[in-house]
């Protein structure tokens, strides 16, 4: 796989500057956490890396090649704020994810299961997604995110008011996604949970990159 490369972006939304000069990788195989506290600018990155909003300037990389809309259909994203349809069932939302993505049919349906399985939402496969509870509901949405068997995983707060358990799970398959190569950027502003899980973490304040190195390189920097 390819690295992700956020390379010198900036924005802004009129007046405020949301953006300035953001710069880093993310290498295959790596799970980089990006920390900032709200307003720091992670959504709006993560927004221009999935081609949903634009920058005033600075690129998007996949290894050598500036992202386009072929290469933006390889990124599983999974957005903050709830993106299912309450009133469709799990499996039939995903299987037409998946669809869209250009998955046959039968590659659709052998993906949602192992997916929905695997983050133990099997019994939940015909419920309608609003009839879950909320972190089902977010594990339906990271399956949301898996299902077309994606070379880059961009998650915003993919862990923000989950359970233990389901964080457990959720970690597992992030740290399995990128044993296969896949770089894995995620937001978080839960410092504990970027420790655990990240092989390298940014530090992001006001649009800019601050700090960044292994936990252990910002605590010995800090
Ligand atoms: P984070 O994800 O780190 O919380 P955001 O990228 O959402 O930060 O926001 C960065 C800054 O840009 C914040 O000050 C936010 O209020 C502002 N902002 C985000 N989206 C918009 C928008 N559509 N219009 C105006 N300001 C925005
Ligand atoms: P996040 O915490 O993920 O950054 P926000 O709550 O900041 O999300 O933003 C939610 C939505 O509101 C986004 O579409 C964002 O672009 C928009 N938004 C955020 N801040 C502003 C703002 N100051 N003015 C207008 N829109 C905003």
């Amino acid at each position: 796989n390819d690295p992700l490369i956020i390379d010198h972006l900036s924005k802004r939304y009129g007046n405020l500057t949301a953006l300035s000069d953001m710069t880093f990788t993310v290498n295959a195989g790596e799970i980089f956490g990006f920390v900032g506290s709200n307003g720091a600018g992670k959504s709006t990155t993560m927004r221009i890396v999935l081609g949903v909003l634009s920058a005033d300037s600075g690129r998007v990389l996949l290894g050598d090649r500036p992202i386009d809309l072929e290469m933006r259909r390889q990124i599983g994203y999974m957005p903050e704020e709830r993106g299912l349809y309450p009133k469709m069932k799990v499996g039939e939302q995903l299987r037409f994810l998946a669809e869209l993505h250009g998955l046959s049919s039968a590659d659709a349906r052998d993906n949602v299961v192992r997916w929905v399985t695997r983050l133990g939402l099997g019994e939940r496969i015909d419920d309608n997604v609003g009839d879950l509870s909320l972190g089902n509901q977010q594990r339906a949405q990271l399956a949301a995110a898996l299902v077309h068997e994606p070379t880059v995983l961009v998650l915003d707060e993919p862990f923000s008011g989950l359970d233990p358990v389901a964080v457990d799970v959720m970690s597992d398959v992030l740290k399995e996604k990128a044993a296969e190569g896949v770089p894995v950027l995620f937001s978080s502003h839960q410092l504990d949970l970027v420790q655990r899980l990240c092989d390298r973490v940014g530090i992001i304040t006001k649009g800019s990159m601050r700090a960044q190195g292994s936990v252990d390189e910002l605590r010995a920097g800090g």
